[in-house]
């Protein structure tokens, strides 16, 4: 496999950039094959057939991707004008795309990773022929329900705001963790920052010892997953009382900070730290839950709330028979034996272990 990156290059603005924003992982084990990031930065046609799911979400080779069928058919030209009318684009195992499979119907299905959300469009016009064009497609509201994202299956008044507010960005954010390799990013970071931001971040983090003023986990172990926070958004004014620490996990949940994405590595490395400092020990109610899951699970959180007696546990480990740590789910309950994890290998893992558990996917469509 070829590496087309100067890596020196990339760490070198890294650390001017303060070492806190990364726009890919670098796994040493499993190096990114950024061929397949350009070729889905451009869509992948795909027979529905291999399309791949984690968790209810599309997924493509360790990555998230989305789906959508370029041809409008006669309706192109109405639909360049007001893509309301459009062909919605899928993020998720949604109902609409079961049928499409279970009819067999053929049509050029285009996966793709890029996030602007203008997408290529044609069709035949009955006055003018073949056109092509650009259109702002919108997300499939069955695709939302499928995750209860931000809570869709709630309550119909929230429905609305949730679908004229999405973003892919958030969308994709939301669900960083659970994939191997994150999307590419637009890189015009060059200038955001002021020159002397390396050294005024450093030092106001160290002042702070190097804690999350958020959710008060200590990183002295992993500096650089703490990051100085702008309150007012203007990345040069660094003055003290504009600064806040916060770790990469508060970090991306500010308005605003819809592109900072969390890898799954970085996640485990801060829940295990505030397990370490007690800080998830005895929450005092579901608003805690959510600030400290990983916004992955937030979905299945919101549906579980309704129906569940008491307070999950969350990152607990779960052993067996012999004491051995078999696996941490985010969301478990000791006292009954039951947790939620990933997959149906991880159901297996449980059940050895004695304990009863559902997916993800199967809480979410009860
Ligand atoms: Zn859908
Ligand atoms: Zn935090
Ligand atoms: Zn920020």
């Amino acid at each position: 496999m070829k590496i087309r990156t100067d890596f020196g290059l990339l760490w070198q603005s890294v650390k001017q950039m303060g070492a806190e924003e990364r726009d890919f992982i670098f796994d040493m084990e499993n190096p990114q094959d950024l061929e397949i990031d350009d070729q889905l930065e451009r869509g992948i046609e795909i027979n529905l057939e291999d399309l791949e799911t984690t968790g209810g979400l599309l997924s493509y080779k360790g990555r998230q991707i989305l789906l959508y069928i370029p041809d409008q058919g006669r309706r192109v030209s109405d639909v360049i004008d007001n893509p309301e009318v459009g062909r919605k684009f899928h993020v998720a195992d949604c109902r609409t795309l079961n049928d499409m499979r279970g009819k067999g119907r053929f049509e050029r299905y285009v996966i793709t990773n890029e996030l602007s959300g203008v997408f290529k469009v044609s069709g035949q016009d009955p006055y003018s022929g073949y056109v092509e064009g650009e259109a702002a497609l919108k997300v499939c509201k069955n695709c939302l329900s499928h995750l209860n994202y931000q809570g869709y299956q709630s309550s119909p008044a929230t429905r609305g705001p949730i679908y004229k507010g999405f973003t892919l960005d958030a969308f994709f954010k939301t669900y960083s963790t659970k994939f191997r390799y994150l999307p590419k990013r637009g890189t015009n970071r060059k200038g955001a920052y002021s020159e002397d931001w390396a050294e005024i971040s450093r030092s106001f983090r160290a002042s702070k010892n190097w804690t999350c003023e958020e959710c008060l986990v200590n990183l002295g172990s992993a500096k650089n997953l703490l990051h100085s926070h702008h309150e007012d958004g203007n990345k040069h004014n660094n003055v003290t009382s504009n600064l806040r620490a916060l770790c990469i996990d508060c970090h991306r949940k500010q308005a605003m900070h819809d592109s900072m994405t969390v890898s799954r590595a970085d996640m485990d490395t801060i829940m295990r730290l505030r397990r370490e400092q007690g800080l998830l020990a005895a929450l005092a109610g579901w608003d805690e839950v959510f600030e400290l899951i990983d916004t992955a699970y937030d979905g299945v959180t919101r549906k579980i709330m309704l129906t569940a007696r008491a307070l999950p546990e969350v990152f607990g480990d779960i052993q067996n028979g012999k004491g051995e740590v078999v696996i941490t789910p985010q969301l478990s309950w000791p006292g009954q034996k039951y947790a939620i994890v990933d997959n149906e290998a991880e159901l297996e893992i449980l059940a050895a272990a004695g304990w009863r558990g559902d997916t993800v996917a199967t809480v979410l469509q009860q």
